[in-house]
């Protein structure tokens, strides 16, 4: 049974006191391997080896770190399909969807690796003669990475690719439940001849390996992606520290449905992100607001459809919807969708499945629930499984405002033929991503990925605006005058 050891300074090795915890497989609760957990003793030591690789990796021009990352992005896409694998094992989302996860990372590789050779700063004209003046874009220093185990390998590439390609070092800490994961991508870093020092994964808890991270004086930067609980408190120690933190939380997303909408189109996208990861993604729908007008169609079509969903093993190529993650997760759900039995009307689903084709995985069956008020707490918190709630709404200007009436801002879209409605809700609906005739999942890596309100604090993760997380502007003044000119006085 494999045991998952840090990497520190370019050595594997298990934390001091051996403490372990086991890996198991959601679908069928399998034990599928040891996971070593890290006290702040191991944080400070990996935090020594990134700070001893600092000094010459910031100094590796950006066009060679891109070039080593362009590797490493063909090596993902040479062990796509074991990664897949491994992937689906440990998380349990269907195989498809595993393949499209590390396919999001292969990507975001040769995107980082061609931004080696941009990192673009400004050069504008100075306003004094015989003056230069220009940005350049440099390392914020030694960067924390604490990601999440809905997407494993994809928000770590969002995270690790943009801090390296800049020149900073890294200490990872993964989520416990797929550190399996984190051990291949690491290894591939390595086979690929990053530098020992440059990353340093430290398995363990968020309690107390992330928190040693957070609190260690010689991290400069926090990025972390998880629920907005863990995200206050990683925000709040962070902020007494003066210390640099992206943050990336969670969401309560909606599909809007108008009357002029297609239906089955709706119907189908409505399924892709409420049911999809079984609701375990930060833009899963979990709200769909319609028109009453389409009310009944829609209704009936998505609970006949959601009917015969293909719910099991990941591993089969024709499920559909896949395990929770662990019994904790398909507690939590159980809990809100009792909840949900007193705030609206269910119309199909509601139960752990248990029957002994499951074996003994944690499965939920998709659950629908109809004529939820906005209010709602189903509507409003996030359950992070496949439960959609649907508000029936009269209008246009009432969609929009059940839309945004919510505290998280990840994720919208809007199904309609309406183009005014297509315009007025890409201004008006106050989320980080808005779709239009497409679900609420689905983002590519080439744009910014993040949200607005408690779903996050400003930064973005992926596209070009990760460089913004992970670099500081270094503005620049030349002065090949010979003399002393004052700006704003001399020239005024
Ligand atoms: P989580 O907050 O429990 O854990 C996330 C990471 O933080 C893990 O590595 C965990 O070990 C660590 N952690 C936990 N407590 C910590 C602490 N006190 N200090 C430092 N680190 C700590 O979240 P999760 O259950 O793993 O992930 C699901 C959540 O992530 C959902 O809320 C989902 O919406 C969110 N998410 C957001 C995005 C996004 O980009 N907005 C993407 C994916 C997931």
């Amino acid at each position: 049974m494999p045991v998952y050891h840090n990497y520190v300074d370019g050595k594997w090795k298990e934390a001091v006191g051996a403490r372990r915890r086991k890996v198991l497989n959601p679908a069928n609760g399998q034990v599928l391997a040891n996971v070593t957990l890290s006290s702040a003793s191991e944080v400070t030591e990996a935090v020594a080896a990134a700070k001893n690789a600092y000094s010459s990796w910031e100094k590796v021009p950006a066009p060679e770190r891109g070039e080593l990352l362009f590797e490493i992005a063909q090596q993902l896409k040479q062990k796509k399909e074991e990664l897949s694998q491994l992937l689906t094992s440990e998380n349990g989302k269907p195989i498809q969807e595993a393949r499209g996860e590390v396919q999001e990372a292969i990507d975001m590789g040769f995107y980082m690796a061609g931004e080696g050779r941009r990192l673009f700063g400004q050069a504008v004209p100075a306003e004094l003669p015989n003056k230069q003046a220009f940005s350049m874009r440099c390392p914020v220093g030694i960067a924390g990475l604490i990601t999440p185990w809905n997407f494993p390998i994809a928000i770590a590439s969002w995270k690790m690719f943009p801090a390296i390609m800049t020149g900073n070092t890294v200490v990872w800490k993964p989520a416990v439940e797929t550190p399996g994961m984190a051990d291949a991508f690491v290894r591939i870093l390595e086979e690929c001849g990053l530098p020992p020092g440059v990353v340093n994964l430290i398995h363990g808890t968020g309690e107390e390996t992330g928190v040693a991270m957070v609190e260690h004086p010689d991290i400069d930067i926090i990025s972390f992606t998880g629920s907005e609980e863990t995200g206050r408190q990683v925000a709040a120690k962070a902020g007494a520290r003066l210390k640099k933190v992206s943050l990336e939380m969670g969401g309560k997303n909606a599909i809007t449905v108008m009357d002029s909408a297609d239906i089955d189109l709706a119907v189908d996208g409505i399924l892709w992100s409420g049911f999809g990861t079984s609701g375990q993604r930060c833009t899963a729908a979990s709200r769909v607001i319609v028109h009453r007008r389409v009310q009944d169609e829609l209704e009936r079509k998505l609970v006949e459809r959601t009917k015969q969903l293909k719910i099991g093993n990941g591993t089969d190529e024709a499920v559909e919807v896949g395990p929770i993650i662990n019994k904790k997760g398909l507690e939590k759900i159980h809990h809100y969708v009792t909840i949900g039995k007193e705030e609206g009307k269910l119309l199909c689903g509601g139960q752990v499945l248990r029957d002994a084709s499951y074996q003994g995985g944690n499965y939920y069956e998709p659950t629908i629930f109809t004529n939820v008020q906005p209010e709602a707490r189903i509507a409003q918190e996030e359950i992070f499984g496949p439960v959609l709630s649907i508000i029936p709404v009269d209008s246009f200007t009432e969609a929009l405002k059940v839309n945004n009436n919510s505290a998280f801002g990840l994720s919208s879209s809007i199904f309609t033929m309406n183009v005014n409605e297509v315009f007025q809700a890409l201004n008006e609906m106050d989320t980080g991503i808005v779709y239009v005739n497409a679900g609420t999942t689905g983002a590519e890596i080439h744009l910014p990925f993040g949200g607005t309100k408690t779903t996050g604090n400003g930064h973005r993760d992926s596209g070009t605006a990760s460089l913004d997380v992970f670099t500081e502007w270094k503005s620049v003044y030349v002065d090949y005058s010979g003399k002393l000119q004052r700006a704003q006085i001399d020239n005024n």
